[in-house]
């Protein structure tokens, strides 16, 4: 693959979309969108900044001060978000064809796992509108007590590069089905589907100013979101350094609620009496490969019993050549491009530390299609790692697995929870004492027991320690986005 090869772009608009409009940022200035598929411009994107987001959190607190959409029945609503998911799916190719050409992920699970997701999201959400009932509490007769869920009023939310379109739709979903008004800011690295998506729930019903999207850097259009004085709540998905910062920018301004999910470094813990050996082989290595290892919930730990080790990465090492990285426009491809040049420095920094910390390196390591101009690296698998290591501590956000072996379960469980991190784990065994034992010993928001793929919109996903705090997807989500009154009616004459 090279760049002269390359098919002609498709034209983007990289206007932000502020109060039903597409707009140039108020300053007139512009950042470059680079494909990682093979480093060419895609197009010039407007770079927001404080005025920009004033325009758009002004926007959204008018529509919600007059009440065009949370003032509409739940009914209403549902339908237009339905409009919105199925807007989606009609537009799918154009979607994973802009989400694979601007940040690098293959386009057969752009279109396939991405787009299908945030659609069904957007569905399943819109669906709840009209199901999801408040309370009465169990007073004495002499007063009714209501508790209701209240929309918060505007929404910001941040998201990052590695699912787009789903970690948007992870929160602005929620967000909007409970009637507030929502601003979000994507990931500069990958800003171009949020503005689609923003235009086709637009053409869907949802009002102008409802829901706008600035597209800019983080801290020159994320902090003035979320230090707003005006914004109600800020939802973020991305780093555990970021989002120590929004809690702080929470606390510095008007209290906002925030909510945060953020880094991982999970354990896959994989025991002798593992009942289907190949199966956990094949997802420790697919899922630590998937979306070239940028996930949030890779299962980037592989602590295996040392009695079925050698066989173990025997059989590994023989899946990795299916990862080879290639042209994520390819329908075959299954590994493509890292983010951008920022990023793939990063992971191959941290392979450079395997190796100096004295890990011992099985396969990979390098950078790859090189005379593409995009930004790719080899599947990476380290033995001999210590959990004190550089590459078993950090979120490398990249294709590097490192494994590590254990003789003890109660060994085992300690090491997966030294860290500051508590998103997922797995654990393998046939026992099911065993299984549920370390299930509940293990610090983590989900824990897979002889799966890793499992995944559903029904199922809070968030993590504990400094993975975050909240949970996205599932009703609990829609707490998130709520204000919980108590309105007490006084009963003077019960009957
Ligand atoms: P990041 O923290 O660098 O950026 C995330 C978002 O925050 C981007 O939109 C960015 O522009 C913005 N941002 C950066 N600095 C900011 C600031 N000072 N103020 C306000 N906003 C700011 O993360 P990333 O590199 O885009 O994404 C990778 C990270 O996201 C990984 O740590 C990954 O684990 C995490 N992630 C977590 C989940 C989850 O559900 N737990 C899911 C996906 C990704």
């Amino acid at each position: 693959m090279t760049r002269k090869e390359a098919a002609p772009l498709p034209e983007f608009d990289g206007r932000a979309l502020i109060n039903g409009q597409r707009v140039s940022a108020l300053s007139g200035h512009t950042f470059d969108c680079i494909s990682p598929v093979d480093g060419r411009l895609l197009t010039r994107v407007a770079r927001c900044a404080e005025a920009d987001v004033d325009a758009a959190v002004g926007a959204a607190r008018s529509a919600f001060e007059d009440c065009r959409w949370r003032g509409l029945a739940p009914l209403q609503r549902k339908r237009i978000m339905l409009r919105f998911a199925d807007l989606l799916q009609a537009h799918g190719d154009e979607l994973a064809l802009t989400e694979t050409l601007d940040m690098g992920k293959p386009i057969k699970y752009a279109r396939a796992l991405d787009v299908n997701s945030a659609a069904n999201c957007i569905r399943w959400y819109g669906e709840a509108a009209d199901k999801v009932y408040d309370e009465i509490a169990p007073t004495p007769a002499t007063a009714l007590a209501l508790i209701t869920r209240e929309p918060m009023g505007v929404v910001g939310v941040i998201v990052p590069w590695n699912y787009p379109m789903i970690m948007a739709a992870w929160k602005i979903a929620p967000a909007l089905v409970v009637g507030n008004s929502v601003v979000l800011k994507p990931s500069e690295k990958s800003p171009l589907t949020a503005l689609r998506m923003a235009e086709l729930a637009l053409e869907a019903g949802i009002p102008p100013g409802v829901f706008s999207v600035v597209t800019g850097y983080g801290p020159e259009a994320g902090s003035p979101l979320a230090l707003h004085m005006d914004v109600d709540c800020i939802a973020f998905t991305g780093s555990t350094r970021v989002g120590k910062q929004i809690h702080v920018m929470a606390g510095q301004s008007n209290i906002k609620r925030a909510w945060t999910e953020l880094g991982g470094k999970s354990p896959n813990i994989v025991f002798a009496d593992c009942p289907d050996l190949d199966k956990a082989v094949e997802a420790a290595v697919g899922s630590i490969f998937f979306n070239q290892g940028e996930s949030c919930n890779a299962p980037s730990r592989l602590f295996v019993e040392a009695a079925i080790k050698d066989r173990f990465l025997q059989k590994a090492l023989a899946l990795v050549p299916a990862y080879a990285p290639g042209n994520p426009l390819d329908p075959a491809t299954i590994m493509g491009a890292i983010v951008d040049q920022t990023q793939m420095n990063s992971v191959l920094r941290h392979i450079e530390c395997g190796h100096k910390e004295g890990a011992r390196l099985l396969c990979g390591g390098e950078q790859a299609l090189r005379e593409s101009g995009g930004f790719y690296v080899q599947p990476t698998v380290f033995d001999g790692v210590r959990n004190d290591m550089t590459i078993a501590r950090e979120e490398i956000f990249g294709p590097v697995l490192s494994v590590l072996s254990f003789t003890d379960a109660a060994e085992v469980v300690r090491q997966a929870n030294e860290s500051v991190y508590g998103l997922q784990a797995a654990v393998w065994t046939r026992d099911i004492n065993k299984a549920h034992g370390v299930a509940r010993a293990l610090r983590a928001g989900t824990v897979h027991v002889n799966q890793y793929d499992e995944d559903d919109i029904t199922v809070p996903f968030g993590g504990f320690k400094q993975s975050g705090v909240g949970r996205d997807k599932s009703l609990h989500a829609m707490d998130k986005y709520t204000e919980t009154k108590t309105t007490w009616i006084r009963i003077d004459s019960p009957v």
